[in-house]
């Protein structure tokens, strides 16, 4: 789809959060787990939805008290079976510290233990999540048609927890539609798939364009396992071209990418061909596997006269 056929949008902003449950919640009502944003319940249409963590910090409150409760019932036996005054005090004192003693301590690990309550439920549940996020990816397809700005933000929302190619697929296939800017929260890792897809190399392209820092390992790694396939494509040079580009930003791309980067010195443009340049000016006695040579034959042949180069 050429440029101008894309459609200007606008995105919610969006920050994957630091777990992938944290956007997680469940419904008190059905038991329907979801991973959107949404108010309500869609399984049941209840506003009765909560976040699995307090689910978690729930378990753990019980079974902090339960350990409390136990040590205070056996002060209490022993106080009761104690043979004299002195006996008695002295149970009780102890049972007093002890039960002081596991209260702060509990506090202190109180965190951890959310942690694993949370992981314990998420395990037992894991079907019924799967199958709540399965619910959620079907919503976000059914108002696909009559809103796709809206049908993306959930599909990306869901993301976050469902991974796998079929919504990465659905996610890339929307974001063709959409004009990219640079002031909007991509992804693209999040994105990659395992096959090549020529929407997905042209998203590539895109973001090399507008979110260079965008583009890591995996989409450099993704980008050289399909490199012909790419070059086949009408803008395959150019999308290949970009992402030299941005690799170049860095100069463990640079090392790493060497080869692949060298294929396209000769079309870089000059402020990439400068920062290149200057990567290897810097460290010249790293394994640059031939590019210092590239570098040095392509300054020679196109930028002799110029006084940046
Ligand atoms: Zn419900």
């Amino acid at each position: 789809m050429p440029a101008n056929k894309k459609r200007p949008v606008t995105l919610r902003p969006f920050k994957a959060p630091r777990y992938a449950f944290d956007k997680l919640r469940r419904c008190r009502h059905c038991g329907q787990y979801t991973a959107l944003g949404g108010e309500r319940c869609i399984k049941c249409g209840r506003a009765s939805l909560i976040p699995v963590e307090k689910d978690a910090a729930h378990i753990t409150r019980n079974r902090m008290q339960t350990r409390i409760l136990l040590i205070v019932l056996l002060t209490l036996a022993s106080v009761y079976f104690g043979q004299n005054l002195q006996q008695m005090l002295l149970c009780g004192a102890g049972g007093l510290v002890l039960a002081l003693l596991l209260f702060w301590m509990q506090r202190r690990v109180r965190a951890n233990e959310n942690l694993a309550a949370l992981n314990e439920l998420l395990g037992k549940n894991i079907g019924l999540v799967l199958e709540g996020l399965e619910a959620d990816r079907q919503e976000a397809v059914s108002v696909l048609r009559e809103n796709d700005v809206l049908a993306y933000e959930k599909l990306r929302e869901i993301a976050v927890l469902l991974r796998g190619d079929r919504i990465s697929r659905q996610r890339v296939a929307l974001l063709h539609g959409f004009q990219l800017r640079k002031d909007m929260d991509l992804e693209l890792e999040q994105l990659l798939l395992k096959d090549f897809e020529p929407l997905l190399a042209e998203y590539i392209g895109e973001i090399a364009k507008i979110q260079p820092e965008l583009i890591k390992d995996r989409t450099l790694r993704y980008v050289k396992a399909h490199e012909s396939e790419i070059l086949a494509m009408e803008d395959g040079l150019a999308i290949m071209t970009g992402v030299a580009g941005a690799a170049v930003r860095m100069k463990r791309y640079a090392l790493l990418y060497s080869a692949m980067i060298g294929r396209y010195i000769a079309v870089l443009p000059k402020d990439r061909f400068l920062r290149l340049s200057k990567l290897i000016a810097a460290s010249p006695h790293e394994p640059w596997n031939g590019l210092d040579a590239k570098v040095a034959e392509i300054r020679e042949s196109q930028y002799r006269w110029d006084p940046d180069v």
